[in-house]
C-alpha cells in the first residue's frame, strides 16, 4: 500500500486524482489540503478518511468540522493556512504528494515536499516557473523526484524513457490553440469571460483556461519543460494541434520523431506520475482512431498571442525574470475573471512589468519571493492605469 497526501485536493487535478486513488486501489491518501470549498472537502474526508486536511482559514476550518463532527469516521486533524499547506506537503507517512495548488500558493509547500525527499507528482506548472533553479536543486540534494502531471510533460517523460538525453535534439509541446485560435486580433481583444472560459479540448479550471486562451499556458509549459528536462529555449518547440490526441513529441538527432499519444483526460497523467516506473491497467476508455480523420498541426501565431514570446523572453533572460511574467499574469488574470480588463490587455501588463524588472540571481527563495512581491505590486500598479482607461 503506498500513500499520498494532495495539496489542492477539491480542484479539478485533486478530483480526478483521488478518482484514480480509487481506482488504482493499492493507494491511500493520508493528507489532504484544500482552499475554501469545505462542503467537496467534507464529502472527500468521508471518502478517504485522511489523518490530516488542511484549508484556507479558521472559519473553513470551523465550517468543516460542523459537517463532520458527528461522523462515524475519525476526525482528521485540521490545520489552516501555508502552515497546513507544508503540514500536508510534509507528511511523514506520505510517499508521493500531489502538488495540485493553482498559482504561486503551492511554492513553498511543494519546495518542503522535495526537501523532505517525496516524490511530487507536479500539476502547478507555476511552481518551476517561478522557482526552477531552487526546485530542481532540492529534488536533487533530497533524493527525490519530479513526475510531471502536467499532461504535454507526462508525455515528454514518456517519450524520453530509456532515451540518451545527448541523442535528443529537440522537445515539441504541442498546443491545442485555445478558444481563439481561429479568431481575429478584434474578436480576441473584445473577447468575453465566458468565451475565454470556453476551452475546445480540456475542462480545467479558470486560472489555467484563461492561460490556455492567451496561449501563456503554453508559455508557461516551455519553462516548466527547461526545468525538467534540462533543454534550452531554443530547444523547445511548439506546435499547436488542434485535435490534443498528440500530447507531445520529441525529435531525435536522427531526424526520428516520438510522440505520445492519448485521450483528453488528465488522469491517465495522475495515474502514470502515481504508478512511475510501473505501469497498471487504466480507468479509462482507450483512444479510438476511428473519431480522428484528421490530425492537424500549425504554427503558433506570435502576434495574435503576445503571451507565449514573452515567456520565451523570460527564460532567455533568466534569473528572476520568469517569476515575474508569472506573478504579472496572476494578477492580469485575474484581474481579466474581475472583468476590470480586457483579454488583450494580460499580455501589456504582464510585458510592461517584465520591461521594468531588473532581473537577478533565482538560486534564494528570498529572491524569488521578493521578486514575485514587487511584480504583484507593479501589476497592479498598470492594472489601475489600464482598468481607469490611461492604457499602458
Ligand atoms: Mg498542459
Amino acid at each position: 500500500m503506498k500513500s499520498i497526501s494532495i495539496l489542492g485536493s477539491t480542484g479539478s487535478i485533486g478530483c480526478n486524482a483521488l478518482k484514480t486513488v480509487a481506482h488504482l486501489k493499492d493507494f491511500r491518501v493520508v493528507a489532504l489540503a484544500a482552499g475554501k470549498n469545505v462542503e467537496k472537502l467534507a464529502e472527500q474526508i468521508a471518502e478517504f478518511q485522511p489523518e490530516l486536511v488542511a484549508c484556507e482559514s479558521e472559519e473553513c476550518a470551523e465550517e468543516l468540522l460542523r459537517k463532520i463532527s458527528d461522523s462515524k469516521f475519525q476526525i482528521p486533524k485540521i490545520l489552516v493556512g501555508e502552515e497546513g499547506l507544508i503540514a500536508v506537503a510534509t507528511h511523514e507517512k506520505a510517499e508521493t504528494v500531489v502538488s495540485a495548488t493553482v498559482g504561486a500558493v503551492g511554492f513553498v509547500p511543494t519546495l518542503r515536499a522535495l526537501e523532505s525527499g517525496k516524490r511530487v507528482a507536479l500539476a502547478n506548472k507555476e511552481t518551476l516557473v517561478m522557482a526552477g533553479e531552487l526546485m530542481t536543486k532540492a529534488a536533487r540534494d533530497n533524493n527525490a523526484e519530479i513526475l510531471p502531471v502536467d499532461s504535454e510533460h507526462n508525455a515528454l517523460h514518456q517519450c524520453l524513457r530509456g532515451e540518451s538525453i545527448k541523442e535528443v535534439k529537440r522537445l515539441i509541446l504541442t498546443a491545442s490553440g485555445g478558444p481563439f485560435r481561429t479568431k481575429s486580433k478584434e474578436e480576441i481583444e473584445n473577447a468575453t469571460v465566458a468565451e475565454a472560459l470556453n476551452h475546445p479540448n480540456w475542462k480545467m479550471g479558470d486560472k489555467i483556461t484563461i492561460d490556455s486562451a492567451t496561449l501563456m499556458n503554453k508559455g508557461l509549459e516551455v519553462i516548466e519543460a527547461h526545468w525538467l528536462f534540462g533543454f534550452n529555449a531554443d530547444e523547445i518547440s511548439v506546435i499547436v494541434h488542434p485535435q490534443s490526441v498528440v500530447h507531445s513529441m520529441i525529435e531525435m538527432v536522427d531526424g526520428s520523431v516520438i510522440a505520445q499519444l492519448g485521450v483528453t483526460d488528465m488522469k491517465h497523467a495522475i495515474q502514470y506520475a502515481l504508478t512511475y516506473p510501473t505501469r497498471q491497467t487504466g480507468c479509462l476508455e482507450p483512444l479510438d482512431f476511428r473519431k480522428f480523420s484528421t490530425l492537424t498541426f500549425e504554427e503558433p501565431d506570435l502576434e495574435k498571442f503576445p503571451c507565449l514570446a514573452l515567456a520565451y523572453k523570460a527564460l532567455k533572460t533568466g534569473g528572476t525574470m520568469p517569476a515575474v511574467l508569472n506573478a504579472a499574469n496572476e494578477i492580469a488574470v485575474q484581474a481579466f475573471l474581475d472583468g476590470k480588463i480586457r483579454l488583450s490587455d494580460i499580455p501589456r501588463i504582464i510585458e510592461s512589468v517584465m520591461n521594468e524588472h531588473e532581473s537577478e540571481s533565482a538560486s534564494s527563495l528570498e529572491a524569488i519571493l521578493e521578486s514575485d512581491g514587487w511584480a504583484r505590486t507593479k501589476a497592479n500598479e498598470f492594472l489601475t492605469e489600464t482598468a481607469s482607461g490611461a492604457g499602458l
